[in-house]
């Protein structure tokens, strides 16, 4: 067995990380600044987009794009049961009701059918998740959301660095929200940004992350600028800080990389449960695209073991390999079941999955003897659970 747990994710942090942060920390700047820019121009030039807006998460930039896109009371936005609780409470929160439409069971990501089965008169918009980095099919999505003038919200979260046909995710015409979260592609230790074509909807979200505030602090204090500002709404507090940006800055830089040794892993994953009965390995879809392998997410058939897989998630803690879920549909939650009730069996393929997966460790440090080890614990633990 493995001497040394192997959580299944660490953020990579470099020296040049940590001299950016020492470098804000010493030069008196430490909220949105300089570097917020630097990290939004670099952001914009990699994804291909011509305006983005940096935030304090994803949840931030959820929350902010559904208000700027207008969507409120009233109104039904469809989404996934498969992602995490913050695509959907953001719903919640300017009072729009969510719809799930449920999930392809090889991809994990949302059914375009689904979708347009759960269409209604009071539909505003189709929230995709591009599931642990595999693009939906955006032309499909694109193609129902101009059939019935809808507006799409991308939750990129998993997706920096994702490529859907040729394109990256974020360069759509459409609004896509990622996420720097340590656990994501990369971090700024909590962030969000958000990507549109839409010069009007980047200037409503600017506006609304800072208090409703006509100018950024930064400006003001800055040798350019005049203390006098004007609140013209009522907005949030959801700026990102430099020294945040001064992270993102260096990770960004480094993505590519991340993303090569995150696919070496996968493969090698994929390739070892290729035969082995008790497992899904994640499918691939029917189209081009770049997979940003944020997550390796297979299903085990409980159905064939004696244990259920939160009990498989323990066993493997005891061979030292840690797992992650992600996730436990939404509408399992308790304040979804309570709230949003789902008839029994509207979401079949969304339980199946929800009740078998789990993420296996997957971050560009791992070596490939680690790779080794966690394939080897997933065999143990089957081996002694098998039906
Ligand atoms: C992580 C995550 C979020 C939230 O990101 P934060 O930056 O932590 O707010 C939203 N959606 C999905 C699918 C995520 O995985």
């Amino acid at each position: 067995m493995r001497k040394d747990f192997l959580p299944f994710s660490i953020p990579t942090i470099e020296e040049e990380e940590i001299r950016e942060v020492v470098d804000s920390l010493q030069s008196g700047w430490i909220t949105t600044g300089p570097k917020v820019k630097k990290f939004e121009d670099e952001f914009k030039a990699y994804v291909d987009s011509p305006f983005a807006v940096p935030l304090s998460s994803a949840t931030a930039g959820l929350h902010l794009a559904l208000l700027a896109m207008g969507i409120g009371p009233g109104d039904e936005v469809i989404t996934t049961p498969m992602t995490f609780a913050a695509t959907v409470n953001v719903m919640i929160h300017v009072g729009a009701t969510p719809v799930f439409a449920d999930i392809e069971p090889g991809t994990l990501n949302i059914d375009v059918q689904a979708v347009r089965g759960k269409i209604t008169e009071r539909t505003k918009a189709i929230v995709p998740v591009h599931f642990a980095g595999l693009p939906c099919d955006l032309d499909a999505i694109f193609a129902l959301a101009k059939e019935f003038n809808l507006q799409v919200l991308e939750d990129a979260a998993h997706a920096i660095g994702t490529e859907y046909k040729g394109k990256r995710i974020g360069s759509f015409d459409s609004v896509s929200v990622f996420s720097f979260h340590p656990i994501k592609n990369i971090t700024t230790g909590e962030g969000g940004m958000v990507c549109t074509r839409d010069e009007k909807l980047a200037e409503e979200i600017s506006l609304l992350k800072f208090h409703g505030m006509s100018r950024e602090a930064w400006k003001r204090y800055s040798a350019q600028g005049t203390p006098n500002y004007d609140i013209v709404l009522p907005g949030f507090k959801y700026n990102m800080m430099d020294i945040q940006a001064a992270l993102g800055i260096h990770q960004l830089r480094k993505l590519d990389r991340f993303i090569e040794q995150r696919t070496k892993i996968a493969e090698f994953y994929n390739a070892a449960f290729a035969d082995v009965e008790e497992m899904i390995t994640p499918a691939a879809a029917p189209y081009a695209y770049r997979h940003a392998w944020h997550l390796y997410t297979p299903l085990v058939r409980i159905e064939k073991l004696t244990i259920d897989r939160d009990a498989f998630m323990a066993e493997l803690k005891k061979e030292n390999i840690g797992s992650g879920l992600h996730f436990k549909a939404v509408h399992h939650h308790p304040y979804y079941r309570e709230n949003l009730p789902v008839a029994p069996g509207e979401l079949p393929q969304a339980d199946y999955a929800s009740d078998r997966i789990l993420s296996l460790p997957l971050f560009p440090k791992m070596v490939m003897e680690d790779a080794v080890d966690v394939v080897a614990a997933v065999k143990n633990v089957l081996a002694r659970t098998r039906k």
